[in-house]
């Protein structure tokens, strides 16, 4: 499985003189495996991405499956900038969460809106068809995919890819579950049964969510993973916004014996300077836990194969 990062920053694209190394644009990760492209969320790097396939296709029609983590507008705002989809003879399939009460096509089209785009989302001439999903597994050709809801306001959707024994798994935004958000404590489900905060009290609820996501990510060959903050940062006024810090990341890779870890989500406000000490810090940590975990930080163009 090859994968390459166009997109790491979270929130907002942050292009800029200290951002150049990281990279400034937002969510977007390709992945080749076997025959197909698969494309996670489409922040404004799927823009550049969109650029590479045209010119990579040179005219042949391009296939692709999109997995959408959540609809929040920097895993979507790149999608009108996504050359591709304007071309007919081209089609991609977009799967996101049927989570909401708007549909996945209705979501999308929002932004393109003319009160925010001058084009329409009707007016793209490839053929896209939409797939509401929800935590299940389900295959693209010969490509194991599996799903986990995460804690996010609104909720968003992680992915497990799994092709001839490699497994990456992408957990998109996500807080750690002892800080609940509250709007989502229905749609969670442990071996195919909801289960209850009422029912089971809040230590007992989180500890098996805890575990479900361990389980999600085990023996993962990349873990892409939400550390938007330090743990300073988080603990200074961040909690309830729905992201991780590097000292969460270590503890649920170490105990899901990942052998590879990726930082990204990186706030607008980190520099590359903070970025790279993000990254010191968390190999501290790997070290003090006593695993041998590869860390990195998400960065634009860096390719990588598992
Ligand atoms: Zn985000
Ligand atoms: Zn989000």
């Amino acid at each position: 499985m090859k994968i390459r990062f166009w997109g790491v920053r979270g929130s907002i694209p942050t292009p800029g003189p200290d951002t150049v190394y990281y990279g400034g644009d937002t969510t977007c990760i390709e992945v080749r495996a076997g025959k197909e492209l698969i494309i996670v969320d489409a922040g404004s790097g799927i823009r550049r991405l969109g650029l590479h396939l045209l010119e990579e296709s040179r005219g042949a029609p391009i296939n692709a499956h999109l997995l959408i983590t959540h609809t929040h507008w920097d895993h979507i705002q790149g999608f009108p900038f996504f050359t591709p989809a304007y071309i007919p003879g081209n089609s991609f399939r977009i799967y996101g969460s049927n989570n909401s009460n708007k549909k996945l096509k209705e979501i999308l089209a929002g932004q393109m809106e003319h009160e925010y785009f001058p084009v329409s989302l009707d007016q793209m001439g490839a053929k896209l068809q939409y797939i509401q999903i929800s935590e299940e597994q389900f295959q693209i050709g010969d490509v194991q995919i599996e799903t986990m809801f995460m804690n996010h306001p609104g909720i968003a959707l992680g992915y497990r890819i799994e092709h001839q024994g490699s497994v990456l798994v992408f957990t998109a935004d996500l807080e750690p579950y002892k800080h609940l958000l509250s709007s989502v404590e229905q749609a969670y489900r442990v071996n195919g049964k909801k289960i209850s905060l009422e029912v089971l009290g809040e230590e007992k609820f989180i500890a098996l969510l805890e575990n479900k996501l361990v389980t999600f990510l085990e023996g993962a060959d990349l873990l892409i993973f939400d550390a938007a903050y330090t743990y300073e940062v988080y603990k200074a006024g961040k909690q309830k916004w729905g992201h991780s810090y590097p000292e969460y990341a270590v503890e649920v890779a170490a105990k899901g014996r990942v052998k590879c870890l990726a930082l990204t989500h990186h706030d607008p406000l980190e520099t590359d300077k903070d970025v790279d000490a993000k990254i010191e810090h968390t190999r501290k940590l790997i070290q003090n836990v006593g695993t041998e975990i590869e860390c990195f930080g998400a960065q634009v163009g860096l390719e990588m194969s598992i």
